[in-house]
C-alpha cells in the first residue's frame, strides 16, 4: 500500500481539487492512505482566529470565522451534487465544534485553544475532498486521525504516541483497507488520551504521511507538490536550478539542517527506519519523475545551495585579553539553549568567538546582553548565510561575487560562507 500527502497549495483551487482525483485515478486497484493538509492558507487564517480570540477580541475572531466558514462552504457548493446537503451538515458539525470552544472566555493556555481551533482546517478540507471523490465514483472512507494518532499534551508540538497510536492503526486503519481502497485522513493533527486535539507542528502533515508509512509498512510514501521535485537550489532565486532525481536520507536531513525548506525535517526518521523510500511529485504534472529519497547511496550529486537571509553575527571577544576557554564556550552554549537560539555557524579563536544565529524577534539582543558580562560583544545584522553542499570552486566565486566574505568554513562536502 502506498501512503499520499497532498499540501495546501495543492488544494487550494477547485481545479486543483479535480486534478487530485485524477491523480488518485492514475493508481487503481491499489491501497491508499491519503493525507490532506487544511486548503491553502486557512491554517494562517485560524491562526488569526485564535489569538483574536484569546485577546479577547470576539467579533474580530468571529468574523475571520466566519470567512473561513464561507470559503469551505463555497468549495463544497461548487464540487459537490448529490453529496452536497450531508457534507453541508458535516461541515456545520466540524464549525459548532470551533465555536463551542470560542463559547466561553479562555481559562487554559493559549496553545491548548491553539491547537483545538487550529486543527479544523484539516477536517474541513478532507470531510469535502473525500465527499466529492465519493461522489466521482472513487468510493473511499474519511477517517478523523484525532481517533487515530495519539499524542501527548504538548500542545502545538505534540509527540505521538507510537504504540497506542500502532495499536490505532492496527485495530481501525488496517480492517477498513480490507474494505476500501482509499482512505482520507488529515495530516498535522492528533489527540491527547483525553480527546484534546493536538497539533504536530506547523507544516507537520509530511510528518503524519510519515508515520503512517511506517505505521502501515507502506511501500512508498508520496508527497505531492507544487513543484517539479526536490531542486538544488531555490528556483525562484536560482533560475538555473535543477530537479535532483535521487538523494539518500541523510542528504535530504543535511539540507533541512542548513535551511532549505523542503520537506518536513521530522518526515525523514520514520520512513528511514523501516527503509521505505520517499517520492517527492508534481501535482500539476504527475508524468514527471520526481525525486526520489530512499537509503541506496547515490551517484554523483550537483552543487546543492541553500541561503538563508536575515542572519546575524555575535562578535564575542573575551575582555582581558585572556585566551578563549572550555568555560567561556559551555557558558555561551548555556546562554544559546536558555535562549532557544540554533546556532547556524561558530568558529573559535584565541580570543574572540563568533556565532552565527537566524536574527528573529529580540533573541540576538536578549543574547548579546546575556553575554556582555562575559565577553565584549559587537553584533552584526542583515546577513546572509549561504551553503553550497558539493561545491566546486567554481561555484563558490560564482555565488559570492560582488560580496564581502565576513565568514567562512569549508568541510570536505561543505562550504558555508556569511556575506554583507
Ligand atoms: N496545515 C498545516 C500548516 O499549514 C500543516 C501542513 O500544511 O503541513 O502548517
Ligand atoms: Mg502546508
Amino acid at each position: 500500500m502506498k501512503v499520499f500527502k497532498f499540501g495546501g497549495a495543492s488544494i487550494n483551487s477547485i481545479e486543483r481539487i479535480k486534478q487530485l482525483a485524477a491523480i488518485l485515478q492514475n493508481y487503481p486497484n491499489e491501497k491508499k492512505v491519503v493525507v490532506i493538509s487544511a486548503m491553502g492558507k486557512t491554517t494562517n487564517a485560524l491562526e488569526k482566529v485564535v489569538e483574536a480570540f484569546y485577546q479577547g477580541r470576539k467579533a474580530e475572531a468571529a468574523e475571520w470565522f466566519e470567512r473561513i466558514k464561507r470559503q469551505h462552504q463555497d468549495t463544497a457548493k461548487y464540487l459537490l451534487v448529490t453529496n452536497a446537503n450531508e457534507t453541508d451538515i458535516r461541515l456545520s458539525h466540524l464549525f459548532a465544534e470551533v465555536e463551542w470552544t470560542m463559547h466561553d472566555e479562555p481559562a487554559r493556555a493559549f496553545n491548548y485553544y491553539y491547537d483545538q481551533i487550529v486543527c479544523a482546517g484539516e477536517l474541513f478540507s478532507t470531510t469535502i475532498i473525500s465527499a466529492y471523490l465519493n461522489e466521482k465514483g472513487i468510493r473511499n472512507k474519511w477517517v478523523d486521525v484525532r481517533d487515530i494518532f495519539r499524542t501527548d499534551d504538548h500542545f502545538r508540538a505534540a509527540g505521538i504516541d507510537w504504540p497506542v497510536t500502532e495499536r490505532n492503526i492496527r485495530e481501525k486503519i488496517s480492517p477498513l483497507l480490507d474494505e476500501y481502497d482509499l482512505v482520507i485522513t488529515q495530516g498535522f493533527i492528533g489527540a491527547t488520551d483525553e480527546n484534546e486535539s493536538t497539533t504536530l507542528g506547523r507544516e507537520g502533515s509530511d510528518y503524519s504521511a510519515a508515520v503512517l508509512g511506517n505505521l502501515l509498512n507502506a511501500s512508498e510514501v508520496t508527497i505531492w507538490k507544487d513543484v517539479e521535485g526536490i531542486m538544488n537550489a531555490d528556483p525562484k532565486t536560482f533560475p538555473q536550478a535543477v530537479v535532483i532525481p535521487e538523494l539518500n536520507y541523510d542528504e535530504i536531513i543535511e539540507m533541512a539542517y542548513y535551511g532549505a525548506q523542503v520537506i518536513h525535517p521530522k518526515t525523514i526518521k520514520p520512513l528511514e527506519n523501516k527503509a521505505i523510500p520517499l517520492f517527492v511529485k508534481c501535482f500539476l504534472d504527475p508524468l514527471l519523475p520526481g525525486t526520489v529519497i530512499r537509503h541506496k547511496a547515490t551517484g554523483k550529486l550537483p552543487p546543492i545551495i541553500i541561503v538563508k537571509n536575515n542572519q546575524a553575527l555575535l562578535n564575542l571577544h573575551s575582555k582581558d585579553f585572556s585566551f578563549i576557554e572550555e568555560s567561556a564556550i559551555s557558558q555561551l552554549y548555556r546562554f544559546l539553549a536558555e535562549k532557544n537560539i540554533t546556532v547556524n555557524l561558530l568558529q573559535t579563536g584565541a580570543v574572540t568567538v563568533m556565532v552565527c544565529t537566524d536574527d528573529t524577534n529580540d533573541n540576538v539582543n536578549q543574547l548579546a546582553a546575556a553575554l556582555s558580562g562575559t565577553f565584549d560583544v559587537q553584533v552584526e545584522k542583515q546577513l546572509r548565510l549561504l551553503t553550497i553542499r558539493h561545491y566546486t570552486t567554481p561555484v563558490i566565486t560564482e555565488m559570492t561575487e560582488g560580496k564581502t566574505i565576513v565568514l567562512q568554513q569549508q568541510s570536505r562536502h561543505t562550504v558555508q560562507c556569511l556575506t554583507r
